[in-house]
C-alpha cells in the first residue's frame, strides 16, 4: 500500500513521518490534525511540510545538501499548514 500523508488535502507520498511510539506525543499528533487513532491505517504518517524546521534534528544538514532525510525530534509536533483541514471543516458545515 502507497503511504500517504494523512494531514487532509495535502496526501503527499515523500518526506514521510511515522506516529511517534510516545502515546503522549502521538495524542498531541492526532488533535493537531484531527484525527483519532482509529482513523489511521497502516502506512500513514506526517510530511515535512507540516513541521518548523526546528521540529528537525538535521534540518540545516539537509538543507545544505549533506543529508536526503530530515529527522525529527522525538518531542515534535505538527503545526504548519493545518489551515486546509480547519477551511475544509468549515466549507463541510456551510
Ligand atoms: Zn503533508
Amino acid at each position: 500500500m502507497a503511504r500517504r500523508c494523512v494531514v487532509l488535502g495535502c496526501q503527499k507520498s515523500n518526506g514521510l513521518h511515522n506516529f511517534p511510539v510516545d502515546l503522549e506525543v502521538r495524542q498531541q499528533w492526532f488533535s493537531a490534525i484531527g484525527i483519532e487513532s482509529s482513523d489511521l491505517r497502516p502506512g500513514d504518517g506526517i510530511c515535512n511540510e507540516h513541521f518548523t524546521r526546528d521540529c528537525f534534528t538535521n534540518f540545516i544538514e539537509v538543507e545544505m545538501g549533506f543529508l536526503k532525510r530530515l529527522r525529527l525530534k522525538s518531542h515534535a509536533v505538527p503545526t504548519l499548514a493545518l489551515r486546509r483541514l480547519i477551511n475544509f471543516i468549515i466549507l463541510e458545515l456551510c
